[in-house]
């Protein structure tokens, strides 16, 4: 059996002490983590990507700039990646892009370095587990100031492609912080979103969690129109309780996977916001 956390850390340092307490307390083996500030240290019993000690690949580096108020062009100030950390006896080997200008033709590359961390987990029986830690980078509309994810989602999705088409590719999964923030409101900026979910489908991903069970009443003030809704909340706008809940936090298997499913939660921890403004996800595997 093998638990998987998906946790955006929301760029906080103490984060790492936390989820020590998380893998002690859902038996964590594999963590995929989101706006993750570089440890200060290698925490002990835990292999993290990208290595801690190369701190420029703990960094969202492209975009390179962004315009002050006053318009001047400064350095990017996103001291944050996604990453992957494994404890235990785990063998989890790093599967690392280049930077697209900087691939070779027909090579792993990656738009957005620090966006997503790939991984590949040996298994038991020689089979092969391609973990997948992704986050949704805000664009902002020049004329509205409006943010919107799905354009990086999809250049996340373009670089993958050949990770999901690999050979090896039977177990795929992929979490993280997708921020289709308006996840079928109802909006055009909401069908917009959810094309992000539509292509992950084509290459067999589909979400398999968390989501409540369906005999529980659904999220209280939720955005989503759908009557059937399951969501789980999962974000809340700078951890204020007044602020509306989300879930931008999800797990996407490959069918083979999802097969191997056994249970799929968010952390029950009724202060789970003092922590993050994300909630930690988890699911577990028959593998
Ligand atoms: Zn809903």
């Amino acid at each position: 059996m093998l638990t998987v956390a998906s946790w955006n850390m929301n760029q906080r340092k103490d984060a790492w002490a936390h989820l020590e307490d998380l893998a002690r307390a859902h038996d964590i083996r594999l963590a995929l983590l989101q706006e993750a500030k570089r440890p200060n240290e290698t925490l002990a019993g835990w292999q993290v990507q990208p290595p801690p000690s190369d701190e420029a690949r703990w960094r969202l580096s492209v975009p390179r700039f962004f315009k002050t108020k006053d318009g001047k062009l400064e350095e990017t100030r996103r001291w944050f990646c996604s990453a992957i950390a494994s404890t235990g006896d785990l063998q989890v080997e790093a599967r690392e892009p280049l930077e697209l200008h900087e691939a070779p033709d027909g090579t792993f590359a990656c738009s957005h370095p620090g966006q997503f961390a790939v991984a590949n987990v040996k298994l038991d029986d020689e089979r092969v587990l391609t973990v997948v830690s992704l986050y949704g980078i805000w664009d902002r509309m020049e004329d509205s100031g409006q943010i919107y994810p799905e354009a990086t989602l999809h250049r996340a999705v373009s670089d993958l492609t050949s990770v999901f088409q690999h050979a090896s590719s039977e177990y795929v999964l992929v979490g993280g912080d997708l921020n289709i923030y308006s996840y079928s409101d109802g909006s055009v900026w909401g069908d917009r979103g959810m094309t992000v979910l539509s292509r992950l489908a084509a290459y067999g991903l589909e979400i398999c969690g968390p989501l409540r069970p369906e005999h529980e009443a659904r999220l209280e003030r939720c955005p989503c129109p759908d009557t059937s809704c399951r969501h789980v909340h999962t974000y809340l706008h700078q951890s204020k309780p007044e602020n509306r809940p989300h879930q931008l936090d999800f797990f996407l298997a490959t069918p083979a996977l999802r097969d191997r499913l056994q249970s799929s939660w968010a952390d029950p921890d009724p202060t789970w916001w003092t922590h993050s403004d994300h909630r930690p996800i988890f699911a577990s595997f028959d593998i």
